[in-house]
């Protein structure tokens, strides 16, 4: 069944009204819905409404919600993805894939070894494309929220944003660092964090003095194995390991 964010506002009691001139056309133009179909309409706070169409225009859906319920696919943790800034084409890779497996929000960093260096003047159009890639990508896995965009930070600044929310924070390293199941199994001993923080590297990684900041920070440096995966693999690979670990990736 088509699924479609919606924002807050296009929700009233049980009557749903899309009023989104790009969504109006994908719906009524692409997928040619008519009255009478049913769809699901997401609000991004985890709720699913089941909503059978009643009028399908040119500027104007409307829908009656038949039945609404909490989303069943999204993961109890939270896992934010600090990957350091790649060349447009692969972020968004990371972007669409990343909200597949799982992930909560991303935020593009700034390290000494980034090609590229100007990430933190996010342009509104790039983000818009972002949010549109997010969106898309949320709505074909099934999850009831959008994962958030944050604005690029330096790696100092992550590192100490992580360190005084108190976030479980893990740094992938390919020189050195504790097997992530070993870190992931002691963190995890007393209580169950619901809040994960992941950093990968650009594609030449992290320098030795930035894993040395980092860890002065309390992030701990981990190892994703034998093989050295890209920077937008590692990003994956990590935040699947972690979701596992937590049982968010069913079993
Ligand atoms: N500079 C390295 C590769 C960096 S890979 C080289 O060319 O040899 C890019 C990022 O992915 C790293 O900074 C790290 O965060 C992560 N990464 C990739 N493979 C990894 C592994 N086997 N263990 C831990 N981290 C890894």
């Amino acid at each position: 069944m088509n699924r479609f964010f919606l924002s807050r506002q296009s929700f009233s009691g049980d009557l749903v009204q899309v009023t989104e001139a790009a969504l109006l056309h994908h719906m009524r133009d692409v997928l040619r819905l008519r009255a009478g179909d049913t769809v699901i309409f997401l609000d991004n706070a985890g709720w699913e409404y089941e909503t059978v169409l009643q009028e399908v225009a040119p500027r104007l859906v409307t829908g009656q919600v038949r039945q609404r319920q909490l989303c069943a696919h999204e993961p109890r943790t939270k896992l934010t993805l600090y990957q350091a800034a790649l060349k447009g084409e692969r972020f968004e890779w990371v972007l669409q894939k990343g909200t597949e497996v799982g992930v909560s929000a991303f935020v593009p960093v700034l390290s000494e070894r980034c090609v590229v260096q100007h990430a933190t003047q996010l342009s509104p159009r790039k983000l818009e494309r972002w949010e549109k890639i997010v969106a898309a990508a949320a709505e074909q896995s099934r999850r009831g929220r959008k994962p958030a965009l944050l604005p690029a930070m330096l790696l100092a600044a992550a590192c100490e944003h992580v360190h005084r929310a108190g976030t479980l924070a893990l740094i992938p390293w390919e020189e050195g660092g504790v097997p992530i199941r070993q870190a992931l199994e002691e963190a995890g001993r007393g209580r169950l964090p619901f809040n994960v923080a992941l950093f990968i590297g650009p594609e030449g990684g992290f320098a030795p003095a930035e894993v040395e900041m980092a860890a002065g920070y309390g992030l701990r440096a981990v190892s994703l194995g034998p093989r050295i995966l890209r920077a937008e693999t590692a990003g994956l690979v990590a935040a699947a390991m972690v979701l596992y670990h937590y049982g968010d990736m069913g079993g």
